[in-house]
């Protein structure tokens, strides 16, 4: 059986950008409190509690810790709360996170309404919505377009989308309130990592019988990275963890390829191609002794 590594995968710059501000500050400060997971994957965030940074959701009590922004991003009222606490906040939103953040602002009090492309319970939508104020709304692939809405738009994405959903939805929009729109701004706030990451993963899908996309489970480009390899009609499992693979999938393939989220470090991939080869050997070892 032979295993294929996407071109391009794994920890995005802005992510190890992220891991090295936290880790910096722990070594100057000692324990830090980190404003949700830094990442979506179990893994890094257990090390990273090792090192001194503690996930929580809501904002610790003990404002001697320092808190810190993760590269999603925050609302400037997360932030603003923070400080008035007392708090030092470290800040290590993903600069092209921060640039959508700056364009919400700025057309918001232009006068638009900001239309976020991407799932609003996502923590750098919530973040991107907090700096567009009370004009802004997120809606993801599929949600209905509400029959009602202002007639001056600015559509800004979710970093992580896929260019395509991307353009369609904006086409979406138009379509359902061409008559009503009297001007649409469409900034392209899409990430180009993960579009590269994407296109990489879909290439190798293409080419294998099998697909592993390996990341967090409540990670959104490792999720978006599923369905491209989907797409391209080939059969693909999202794993956390070695784990989680399963032997019966690799029956009869020949050719597995392997893509990972921008959140998944590399010794987790590493695990996953050891533990796919060794059941590839004992699936061959079967076969042989039949
Ligand atoms: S995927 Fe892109 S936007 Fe997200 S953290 Fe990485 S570099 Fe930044």
């Amino acid at each position: 059986m032979e295993i294929l590594l996407s071109k391009d995968m794994g920890f995005c710059w802005g992510v190890r950008r992220a891991i090295d501000m936290m880790e910096k500050a722990t070594e100057e400060r000692g324990e830090i409190v980190s404003l949700g997971p830094i990442v979506h994957n179990p893994q890094v965030v257990r090390e990273l509690e090792d090192k001194g940074v503690r996930a929580s959701d809501k904002p610790s009590h003990d404002n001697s810790l320092p808190v810190a922004i993760t590269a999603h991003g925050a609302g400037p009222e997360v932030i603003q709360e923070a400080r008035a606490r007392g708090a030092e906040v470290i800040d290590t939103t993903c600069p092209i996170v921060t640039r959508s953040q700056r364009w919400a602002k700025k057309m918001a009090e232009a006068g638009f309404t900001v239309v976020v492309f991407g799932d609003a319970s996502h923590r750098e939508v919530k973040g991107v919505l907090g700096w567009a104020g009370p004009h802004g709304l997120a809606l993801k692939d599929g949600d209905p377009i509400p029959d009602d809405l202002p007639s001056r738009l600015a559509v800004i994405s979710q970093t992580t989308q896929s260019p395509e959903r991307f353009a369609e939805f904006v086409a979406r929009l138009m379509r359902k309130h061409v008559d009503s729109i009297s001007e649409m701004r469409v900034i392209n706030t899409l990430c180009d990592v993960t579009s590269s990451q994407q296109a990489a993963a879909s290439e190798l899908a293409a080419e294998v019988d099998l697909m592993f996309v390996v990341g967090g489970h409540n990670s959104a480009n490792t999720k978006h990275l599923l369905e491209v390899c989907r797409e391209e009609g080939t059969s693909s499992h999202h794993v956390e963890s070695p784990a989680e693979v399963n032997a019966e999938w690799l029956k009869g393939c020949k050719r597995v390829g392997i893509t990972a989220g921008a959140s998944t470090p590399d010794s987790t991939v590493e695990a996953v191609v050891r533990r796919i080869q060794r059941l590839g050997a004992e699936l061959e070892g079967a076969g042989g002794r039949r």
